[in-house]
C-alpha cells in the first residue's frame, strides 16, 4: 500500500467534499459509540476489567520473551511451527516459501491488519499466488482495488450502492441492492475459493501461551472455514498479541466486543492449537505462525511501550471527531484514527507521518474508551514533540512556538502581550464579537467565524478571584480596617 500520510490535508480536504464518504460516516457515528455506551452501561465492571486488562498487558509486555518462547514451544510441541520475522519483508518471504512448499496457486484470507502492514496481498500476487479475502468486507474492496479505511469495518467507507456495483461488474449477475441477496452472492462466490484454496491464511486477536494456541474473532466464520478446510494454516500475527492463559484472554474477550461492536461476545471466537491430530475431523495438516516484530520490539522500554497494548477494538477512531469527518483514508496507511496516528510514525518514520499527531483536537475521547488505557493523546504529543524537534513541522508553526516561548519565560511581558492581543481581538470581532479574518490563523478562520475574547485575560480573571477570596476569609475587622 502507497503511503499518503504525507498529504495528509489534501486528503481532508477531499474526504470533507466527498457526499458518499460523509453519508457512510454518519451511519459510523450513529452505530460503534451508541452501541458501546449500551453495552458498557450493562456491565457495571467495565471499569475495573479496564483496570485490570491495563495492568495484564503491562505485566506481558515487561515479561515478553518468557511468553513468547513459552508460546513457541507449545506450539512445536503440537506439531506445528513458528517463524519469527524481524520485518514486513522477512514475513512476506517467509510466507511466500511457505506457500511454494505446498504448490499453493490460491490462498484464501481471513480479515488481517497485519497482513495489511505488511501488504501481503501484493506481495503473493506479484510471485504467482492468488489471495482472495474471505471477510465481506475485505472481500469488497478486494474487488474494487481498495484498501480498508478501519480495522474492524473495513469497507465502512462505502454505501450499499457501491457494493452492489461491484458484486454486479465482478458476479456478473443482476444488479440487486437487497443486502439479503449481495450476502447470499458472496456466500455463494466465496464458498467455492474456501474449498479450491491450497493455504489458509488468518491472523491473531490473542495468542495464548499456556496452550499454543491462536485466537481470531469474526462475525461471519469466515475465519474458521479460512483455517479448517486447506491443507495449510498460516497464521500471521505480531509479537504483543501473547497473553499468558486461556483465562486471562478471556478478560480481553470480554472488552474487545464490547468496545468495538457494542457486543457482548463476538460471533465466532475460534482457537487453533497446531495441526490436525489423528482423532479430529477436521482441520490443516500443516500449521505454521508467522510472528511479526516490524519496529515493536523498539517500543518496549521506551516512551511508546503504552502503545503494545492495544487490542485493535477501534473505540478510539470509533469516537474521534477527526475520524469522524475526515475517515481512515485520509490518514493515508493502514492504520487510522488516534491509534494510528501513534503507531504510523513509528512503522513509516515521523518525517512521512508528521501531519497525523497533530490530526487531533486532543478532546481526550479517544483515551477515555480505550479498553487497555492507553494515553493516546500524550503519545501523540510524543510524537508532535518529535516533529519539534527534527524541524518538520511548517516553519510558520516553529517561529510561533519559538515566540510563544520567548514570551511565556518573561511573565510581565506575557502578560502585556496577552493584553494587547485581548484588546486587538475584542476590536477585531466588532459588535457581533466574531472574527471572519484572523491574520496567521487562516486554518481557522477559512471555514468558520471565531468569537472574539468577551473579556479579561485569564490571569487577570484569576488574580481578581484570589483576591476576591482573600477578602472572604479575612474577618469583618481586617476589612474594615
Ligand atoms: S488504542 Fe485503545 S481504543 Fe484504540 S484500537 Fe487500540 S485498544 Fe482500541
Amino acid at each position: 500500500m502507497q503511503i499518503t500520510s504525507p498529504a495528509f490535508k489534501q486528503n481532508a480536504r477531499i474526504a470533507l467534499k466527498d457526499a458518499s464518504l460523509q453519508k457512510a460516516l454518519g451511519n459510523l457515528k450513529a452505530g460503534f459509540p451508541v452501541k458501546r455506551a449500551q453495552a458498557v452501561a450493562r456491565l457495571p465492571e467495565f471499569d475495573a476489567l479496564r483496570d485490570e486488562a491495563r495492568d495484564l498487558k503491562n505485566h506481558i509486555l515487561e515479561n515478553l520473551d518468557i511468553y513468547l518462547e513459552q508460546f513457541e514451544n507449545k506450539v512445536v510441541q503440537q506439531g506445528g511451527q513458528v517463524h519469527w520475522c524481524r520485518s514486513s519483508d522477512d514475513a512476506c518471504k517467509t510466507i511466500l516459501d511457505i506457500c511454494k512448499q505446498v504448490d499453493a496457486k490460491t490462498v484464501t484470507k481471513g480479515k488481517s491488519m497485519v497482513s495489511e502492514e505488511i501488504n501481503l496481498n501484493d506481495y503473493l500476487e506479484k510471485n504467482g499466488v492468488t489471495p482472495v479475502e474471505t471477510d465481506l468486507g475485505e472481500y469488497i474492496l478486494q474487488l474494487r482495488g481498495d484498501h480498508p479505511s478501519h480495522i474492524i469495518a473495513p469497507a465502512i467507507h462505502l454505501n450499499l450502492e457501491d457494493v452492489s456495483e461491484a458484486f454486479h461488474q465482478h458476479h456478473h449477475r443482476p444488479k440487486s441492492d437487497d443486502p439479503a441477496v449481495l450476502m447470499r452472492e458472496a456466500r455463494e462466490v466465496l464458498r467455492e475459493q474456501f474449498v479450491a484454496a491450497d493455504v489458509g491464511i488468518t491472523g491473531a486477536n490473542f495468542l495464548v501461551a499456556e496452550t499454543g494456541s491462536t485466537l481470531i474473532v469474526t462475525n461471519e466464520g469466515n475465519g474458521d472455514l479460512t483455517q479448517t478446510l486447506p491443507k495449510t494454516h498460516i497464521v500471521v500475527t505480531s509479537i504483543e498479541k501473547v497473553v499468558p492463559t486461556l483465562e486471562d484472554m478471556t478478560l480481553f474477550l470480554r472488552l474487545l466486543a464490547r468496545s468495538a461492536t457494542g457486543q457482548e461476545f463476538t460471533v465466532y471466537n475460534t482457537l487453533s492449537s497446531g495441526p490436525r491430530r489423528e482423532s479430529d475431523q477436521d482441520g490443516p495438516e500443516n500449521f505454521h505462525v508467522v510472528l511479526i516484530d516490524n519496529g515493536r520490539s523498539d517500543m518496549l522500554g521506551g516512551e511508546l511501550q503504552d502503545m503494545l497494548r492495544c487490542i485493535r477494538c477501534s473505540a478510539c477512531m470509533n469516537h474521534c471527531p477527526v475520524y469522524g469527518a475526515v475517515g481512515g483514508h485520509s490518514y493515508g496507511w493502514v492504520y487510522p484514527g488516534p491509534m494510528g496516528s501513534v503507531l504510523t510514525p513509528q512503522m513509516v518514520g515521523i518525517d512521512k507521518a508528521a501531519l497525523l499527531p497533530n490530526a487531533s483536537t486532543f478532546c481526550g475521547k479517544c483515551e477515555s474508551v480505550c479498553p487497555v488505557r492507553i494515553p493516546l493523546p500524550k503519545l501523540m504529543r510524543h510524537w508532535r514533540e518529535r516533529e519539534f524537534e527534527q524541524h518538520l513541522s511548517p516553519r510558520a508553526v516553529r517561529y510561533g512556538i519559538g515566540g510563544w516561548a520567548f514570551f511565556a519565560k518573561r511573565p510581565r511581558l506575557y502578560r502585556l502581550l496577552s493584553q494587547a492581543s485581548n484588546l486587538a481581538l475584542r476590536l477585531l470581532g466588532g459588535k457581533k464579537g466574531l472574527i471572519h479574518r484572523l491574520p496567521l490563523g487562516a486554518g481557522w478562520t477559512d471555514g468558520r467565524d471565531m468569537p472574539a475574547p468577551s473579556g479579561k485575560t485569564f490571569m487577570q480573571q484569576w488574580q481578581a478571584k484570589q483576591q476576591a477570596q482573600q477578602k472572604q476569609q479575612q474577618s469583618p475587622q481586617e476589612q474594615q480596617s
